[in-house]
């Protein structure tokens, strides 16, 4: 399981993705949906939102999802 560089919460595949997606496809270290979304100056939800869209499309970094999992954050 992959870790956040910066506060250290363990990591979905959703946000191994997104960093792959927004920061370089190469990228061997992470960062969290919330550090993501202060380093990118964005929200939380607008990082699931986009998540979504890279699924939507069939990516195949962001696997179908099988239960609740970012969205709650969003929605928190
Ligand atoms: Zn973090």
């Amino acid at each position: 399981m992959e870790t956040c560089r910066r506060c250290g919460a363990a990591l979905s595949m959703d946000e191994t993705g997104l960093n792959r997606k927004l920061i370089h496809r190469g990228v061997e270290t992470f960062l969290c949906i919330r550090c993501l979304a202060a380093e990118f100056r964005t929200t939380v939800g607008a990082l699931v939102a986009q998540a979504d869209r890279f699924r939507a499309a069939g990516c195949s970094m962001f696997p179908p999802k099988r239960s609740p999992g970012l969205a709650d954050i969003a929605d928190a």
